[in-house]
């Protein structure tokens, strides 16, 4: 197996599509390396992201803010002004594993691993995050909801590299949100998911809203409808009802030990109501 340590995005991309054999991005590796450990992949190279630049630090800008691919999820927990402006999708990384397991991990790699209960992919969904992609001949934009296409694959082509995450800049009176249901405190995986990002106007009545589930579907869910149950109310119980409802519906969920189909859809209209309340007084300011 080869490894190697480009130091620009461009020359990873490169290596990895001019790899005849089984190329792999390696960010934290803490999916990747469970991953080799149990022989269900065996790469002929690995590309370690970690000495690119341009994936090395969480920028703000005038467009919002730029995390890059390599900045790990501890990284984004102590960034005090990211966290104050996306405090969801904070929470979201931060609740990933555990410390050691934050100190190595990627919310880019939560997303390119495509797993339907990854933590930080709902919250990014439900903040309109882009993904800046380089090929080795372009570069692209896509929302995060297009990257995963099924358990386990993307819509990444051969030797695609995500080199950062964008959060859109965030007007005033917004607030977001990520919870999840897992049967452990810790250390566990999502049964349910549930992100909620949402703009008030100047009489704090919901103007805009984005809504989206985790581990309730093939892949992680954006639920328009759940917004547009919002939008125009100051989330009265009317309104968490019809969001509720929305979730539930839009909820194809697996049946497995750790939650039946019907425990999955109720917990995922519960989940989104509480964090449509809580990105709620986040927007008010409180
Ligand atoms: C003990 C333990 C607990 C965990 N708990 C949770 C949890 O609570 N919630 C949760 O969601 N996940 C959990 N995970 C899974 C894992 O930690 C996360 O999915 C993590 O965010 C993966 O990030 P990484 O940087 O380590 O990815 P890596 O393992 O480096 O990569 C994962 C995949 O994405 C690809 N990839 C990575 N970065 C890029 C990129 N920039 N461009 C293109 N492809 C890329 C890799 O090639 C690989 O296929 C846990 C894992 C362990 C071992």
């Amino acid at each position: 197996m080869k490894y190697q340590t480009p130091s620009t995005s461009k020359e990873a991309a490169v290596l990895i599509q001019s790899e005849p054999g089984q190329a792999f991005v390696l960010a934290g590796g803490t999916d990747l390396m469970v991953r080799m450990k149990g022989r269900f992949v065996e790469p002929d190279l690995l590309v370690d992201i970690k000495h690119i630049s341009a994936m090395q630090s969480i920028k703000k800008l005038a467009t919002g803010f730029r995390i890059g691919a390599a900045v790990s999820a501890a990284e984004m927990g102590e960034n005090t002004s990211l966290k104050k402006t996306w405090p969801g999708v904070v929470e979201s990384a931060n609740l990933i594993g555990s410390d050691q397991i934050q100190n190595r991990c990627t919310i880019a790699g939560n997303l390119c691993n495509a797993s339907p209960a990854a933590d930080a992919v709902p919250a990014l969904i439900a903040a309109g995050a882009k993904v800046n992609v380089v090929g080795a001949q372009r570069r692209r934009t896509v929302a995060v909801e297009r990257i995963i296409t099924g358990p386990g694959t993307t819509s990444l082509r051969k030797g695609e590299v995500v080199e950062a995450i964008t959060l859109p800049k965030r007007p005033p009176k917004s607030g977001d949100a990520y919870l999840r249901f897992t049967p452990r405190s810790e250390m566990d995986i999502a049964v349910v998911g549930a992100g909620v990002s949402l703009t008030l106007d100047s009489k704090m009545v919901i103007k805009s809203a984005r809504v989206a589930l985790g581990a309730v579907a093939p892949t992680p869910l954006l639920v328009p409808a759940a917004a547009q149950a919002i939008v125009g109310t100051k989330l009265n119980k009317a309104a968490l009802n019809l969001l509720a409802q929305a979730c539930c519906a839009a909820c194809n969920p697996i049946d497995d030990k750790r939650g039946t189909i019907e425990f999955r859809t109720e917990v995922a209209g519960v989940l989104a109501q509480r964090a449509a309340k809580m990105a709620y007084q986040r927007a008010r300011g409180k």
